[in-house]
C-alpha cells in the first residue's frame, strides 16, 4: 500500500506519496515556515492531507533533523525548530486519520539508501552524508539502528581528534569538523593561505572575494592540485572514522551522500585507502565496499514513507 513521506528541512518541507517499490507517485514542496512549531505543524498536516487525497494510504512518516525518541513519537530536540520534548506524532495523529511516525532525517535518508539504493544488496550498512555537516545512519542486521533512547547514529560527532577543533555540538574534535563540506572549505582556505599547491584556490578566492562549495567543486572538475589535495585530506579523515566504525559495526558497505559525495571516486579513493590503513587487524578483516549514494534528493521522503509503511505493518 502507498505511504507518505515528509522531510522537514531548514528551508523547505518536501513530501511525497510513495509506493512499495520506493517510486514517488506524487510530490509536493513548500517553503519551511521559519522555525515556528505551530505553522510547521499546519504545513505538514496540509501536505499529508493533500498527498493522501483520493488514495488508500497506510501511514505517514515525518523526517526532521534532531533527536527523536525510540518510539518515533516525541522530538526531544530539533536544531532548526523550537521543539523541546515536542509530542509531534500525537499532535499530527489527532488531526489526521492515519498512523504517523517521526524519524531523524539522516536515518530516513539512510534507510531509503538501504532499501532502494546502494545498500540494497546488504544486511549491514553505514551511511555518511557529507553536506554542510556530517550526518549518519546505521543499518545492522536489516534493521535501522536508533539506540536505546533513539538518539544514536550521530556519526558526525564521532571523535576523531582528541582536544581537536570545537564543534557546534559542544564537544571537540568531531569528524564533522574534519570531514564535512564546511571542513573542505576550511582546508581549501588553509592551502590557499599556504601558497604553493594552493595558488589556484587563492586566485579564485581573490577573484570572488570568498570561497564557496561551488568554487571548490569547479576547481576539482578542472583538476586543480590544491582542490584535489583538500579533498584528499577530507577523505583521509573520513576513512579513519570508517576504520573505527568498521571495528565496531562491521558493515559490508559504507555509502556516502550529500553534496561533497558528488566528487565520486575522487572522494571514495582516499577514504578507502585511509580505511584500509587504519582498520584494526587489517589483512584479517574482510574489506567493506565503498559507494556513493544513489538516491540523491528524494532519500528523506522515500525513507520516511517506507518506515511509516513498516511501522503500520509491524516491522522495523
Ligand atoms: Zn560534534
Amino acid at each position: 500500500m502507498h505511504a507518505i513521506g515528509i522531510d522537514i528541512g531548514g528551508t523547505k518541507i518536501a513530501g511525497a506519496l510513495v509506493d512499495e517499490l520506493g517510486t514517488i507517485i506524487r510530490a509536493d514542496r513548500v517553503p519551511s515556515p521559519a522555525g515556528d512549531p505551530r505553522e510547521i505543524e499546519d504545513a505538514v498536516v496540509a501536505m499529508i492531507s493533500g498527498l493522501a487525497a483520493g488514495t488508500d494510504v497506510c501511514g505517514a512518516g515525518v523526517a526532521a533533523a534532531g533527536f527523536i525518541d525510540a518510539a518515533q513519537s516525541t522530538v526531544y530536540y530539533a536544531p532548526n525548530i523550537n521543539w523541546r520534548n515536542e509530542p509531534f506524532r500525537d499532535k499530527l495523529e489527532s488531526r489526521l486519520n492515519i498512523p504517523v511516525i517521526i524519524e531523524n532525517d539522516a536515518n530516513a535518508a539512510g534507510w531509503a539508501e538501504f532499501r532502494y539504493g546502494a545498500g540494497r544488496l546488504f544486511s549491514d550498512m553505514v551511511t555518511l552524508t557529507i553536506g554542510t555537516g556530517v550526518g549518519g545512519a546505521i543499518v545492522a542486521n536489516d534493521r535501522l539502528f536508533r539506540g536505546g533512547f533513539g538518539a544514536g547514529a550521530e556519526l558526525g560527532h564521532l571523535r576523531l581528534v582528541p582536544d581537536g577543533l570545537p564543534c557546534g555540538c559542544g564537544a571537540r574534535g568531531c569528524i564533522e569538523q574534519y570531514g564535512s563540506g564546511r571542513a573542505l572549505l576550511r582546508i581549501a582556505g588553509e592551502l590557499a593561505d599556504a601558497g604553493g599547491i594552493g595558488r589556484g584556490i587563492a586566485l579564485v578566492r581573490e577573484q570572488n572575494g570568498s570561497l564557496t562549495g561551488t568554487d571548490v567543486a569547479k576547481l576539482l572538475a578542472e583538476g586543480d592540485g590544491g582542490a584535489l589535495a583538500a579533498l584528499r585530506q577530507l577523505g583521509t579523515a573520513l576513512g579513519q572514522a570508517c576504520a573505527s566504525l568498521g571495528a565496531v559495526l562491521d558493515p559490508q558497505i559504507f555509502v556516502f551522500g550529500g553534496g561533497v559525495a558528488a566528487a565520486g571516486d575522487l572522494l571514495i579513493e582516499p577514504i578507502r585507502s585511509a580505511y584500509l590503513e587504519h582498520l584494526p587487524a587489517r589483512g584479517f578483516h574482510p574489506e567493506a565496499a565503498f559507494a556513493v549514494a544513489e538516491l540523491v534528493n528524494d532519500a528523506g521522503v522515500v525513507g520516511a514513507a517506507d518506515l511509516a509503511r513498516l511501522h503500520a505493518t509491524g516491522g522495523n
